[in-house]
């Protein structure tokens, strides 16, 4: 594998994105964020309070020794720690359960949401795809992205206000003088002595967060190796808990070739990985060097003038714990700063990406024309000259198709695997626009509608067509409440009547074990029943089915598309198959090949053709599936 390290982004970029993330966290919950905020305050500045008292009671028991005082020094020490402690669980339990909701799925809702906005051409592209699935690669393998953000905004304001807070208790530390009596060690009153010490406190934090910070930042760096690695495990991990491969991994052992992608050598995480490589070179190097200059100059430096100001009489024994206390919070969270400007940086790169995906814009013309509601349901959909390639591809799926059809009608789109059927239906959806001529919806383009509302004349079921681990009512209705009556008549047409029957909970039966034990798996037949019943209760006047029979034997498509026929009554109706014999039935019969409407007409008409392609199809499947068929008989396909 070739190690790519990937560039950062600079500060001023970096802070811009934070601050657009940050935005976004605050219009989803301005509570979510004051909690957050009166939270960090209060931890930030709690603390000095213990080390204050702490300082005061060590002054007293070296001074004057008062157990009145001491008393209550020890009394306000133990009730403010209580308090504190109790205020501060209070807030961070509200916070918590805020940004569970905040920071998790309202984060992913925009994700996914944003799918859904797309337009479907952009949707579906591999490119959209492949920015989702890095995104949620960067999230779950190395904690990078969006949700991140405001963690890293805690840690920022939670270290300038300790910092506030500690150099206010460490201001004194400069201000009290050494007696003259000291001798030479007066030198401790010297401003220059004072700023090399500030400057040498300063160099040592920088130095160490910088080092922690280079350390940190190999993760980032290397991501796509993380991610790839992540995908594998997340992929290959899981194998055995798929439920389709079970069978296939038994007989054919697939589960071996896991091995390899968890395997000690080759593994990116394992003992022998890359990343456990990194953490023996640079990576530990860096982290190392980081705690050595914490310890040595940064801790030394402190104690040493610390002590040797009280050694000569600068303040009494109490004022050095204060002081090694602010003074240790001060430089933890100058290196807490360091470090999580430097994290932010790091995980602005990915938050970019995240906006490079939700900036993604939308390309199709939106309409704002209703769609008539017509009761008469006189809809008329007419193909003028319409061509079309696929987004990047140099082919036509589609040819000057040119066509209409009326409600009421039936129309069947027949024509070999790959003749352009299901891009007809896509068009007709508006799932992508034509890239030559028009399609009208009762004389008008259709681009000129409202999408949602054009969107809503038409139930399709697709050849993949997907039903969801819900109820059987929900799956019917596609909503979480529906008019039941309804849903169980469009069962009983679909010919789901009597397993209806036998389900134990009827329409509220679970489709699957995934919500609960006494779900029910559904085999592929009664799936697609299921389906078909989806389409009835939409109610909607154009209904186009898209070979979801694709996985049933010929005979069952045929039955099923006729009885369909029967019982969608005056809707418009729209047939496809690669298998003539199931479209036999309808008035008008589109033939499709290699993207043209090569035929038209009934069956009938295009069977006596003896040069057409539907004749020579016909025969074709006739003689494929059943050898006796002639040209008067249907065909057994
Ligand atoms: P059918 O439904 O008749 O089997 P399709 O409409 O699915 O045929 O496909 C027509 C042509 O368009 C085929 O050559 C197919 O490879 C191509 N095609 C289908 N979908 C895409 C896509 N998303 N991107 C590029 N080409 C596609």
């Amino acid at each position: 594998m070739k190690h790519k390290e990937k560039k950062l982004l600079s500060y001023r970029e970096a802070w811009r994105i934070n601050l657009r993330a940050l935005k976004i966290f605050w219009r989803m919950s301005p509570r979510t964020m004051l909690y957050r905020i009166i939270a960090i305050v209060w931890n930030a500045l709690t603390p000095y309070v213990g080390i204050r008292l702490s300082a005061l009671i060590i002054e007293e028991l070296s001074g004057a020794r008062s157990p009145e005082r001491l008393r209550t020094l020890i009394l306000a020490t133990l009730l403010s720690a209580a308090l504190f402690s109790l205020v501060s669980a209070l807030l961070d339990k509200a916070r918590r359960v805020e940004e569970g909701d905040v920071q998790w799925f309202r984060t992913d809702a925009l994700l996914w949401g944003k799918m859904l906005e797309l337009d479907y051409h952009i949707s579906d592209d591999p490119e959209t795809r492949k920015i989702l699935s890095t995104i949620r690669q960067n999230m779950n393998g190395g904690g990078w992205g969006i949700h991140r953000v405001p963690s890293n905004f805690n840690s920022l304001l939670q270290a300038v206000l300790s910092l506030l807070g500690g150099l206010a208790l460490t201001l004194s530390l400069f201000t009290s003088k050494v007696p003259g009596e000291a001798g030479s060690l007066t030198f401790l009153n010297s401003p220059m002595l004072i700023l090399l010490f500030l400057a040498g406190i300063l160099a040592a934090t920088l130095l160490s967060s910088f080092l922690s910070t280079k350390a940190d930042s190999y993760y980032a760096l290397n991501s796509s190796d993380h991610n790839l690695a992540n995908r594998l495990f997340s992929y290959f991990g899981f194998l055995g808990a798929n439920k389709n491969l079970a069978a296939d991994m038994r007989i054919y052992r697939q589960d071996q070739i896991c091995k390899k992608y968890n395997s000690d050598k080759t593994g990116t995480f394992s003992s022998k990985g890359y990343f456990a490589k990194l953490a023996r070179g640079p990576m530990g190097l860096y982290s190392t060097a980081a705690t050595v200059v914490s310890i040595l100059f940064l801790t030394g430096m402190v104690y040493l003038f610390v002590c040797l100001k009280a050694w000569a009489g600068a303040f009494g024994i109490g004022m050095v714990t204060q002081y090694i206390g602010a003074i240790s919070r001060f430089s933890g969270n100058i290196g807490t700063l360091f470090s999580t400007v430097g994290s932010m940086r790091n995980n602005a790169s990915f938050v970019k990406l995240v906006f490079d995906y939700l900036d993604i814009p939308n390309t199709m013309y939106q309409g704002s024309l209703t769609v008539e509601k017509r009761n008469d349901r006189k809809y008329e959909v007419e193909f003028r000259d319409v061509s079309f390639r696929y987004p990047g591809s140099e082919d036509y799926a589609l040819r000057h198709v040119n066509m209409k059809f009326r409600v009421g009608e039936r129309l069947a789109v027949v024509g070999m695997n790959g003749s352009g059927k299901t891009t007809f239906i896509k068009l007709l959806c508006r799932l992508y626009d034509p890239t030559e001529g028009t399609i009208l919806l009762n004389g008008i383009d259709i681009r000129k509608y409202d999408y949602d509302e054009y969107i809503s004349i038409f139930s399709v079921v697709f050849q993949d067509f997907s039903l969801t681990d819900f109820t059987l009512g929900q799956n019917v209705a596609a909503a979480d409440a529906y008019d039941a009556k309804k849903a169980q008549e469009c069962l009983e047409k679909a010919g789901f009547g009597e397993r209806l029957k036998d389900l134990p909970h009827g329409l509220d039966t679970f489709l699957g074990k995934a919500f609960d034990k006494e779900g029910v798996d559904m085999s592929g037949g009664e799936q697609q029943k299921i389906a078909l019943a989806r389409t009835l209760y939409k109610d909607a006047p154009f209904i186009v089915l898209d070979e979801p029979t694709a996985a049933l034997d010929p005979i069952a498509e045929a039955e099923i598309y006729s009885k369909f026929n029967e019982i969608i009554e005056d809707k418009t109706a729209i047939y496809i198959s690669h298998r003539l014999s199931s479209c036999r039935f309808c008035d008008n019969i589109l033939v499709f090949h290699k993207g043209d409407v090569i035929q038209q007409g009934s069956h009938d008409q295009l069977v006596t053709d003896a040069q057409g392609k539907y004749y020579e199809l016909w025969h074709a499947q006739a003689q494929y599936y059943d050898k006796t068929a002639t040209e008067d008989e249907q065909p057994a396909i």
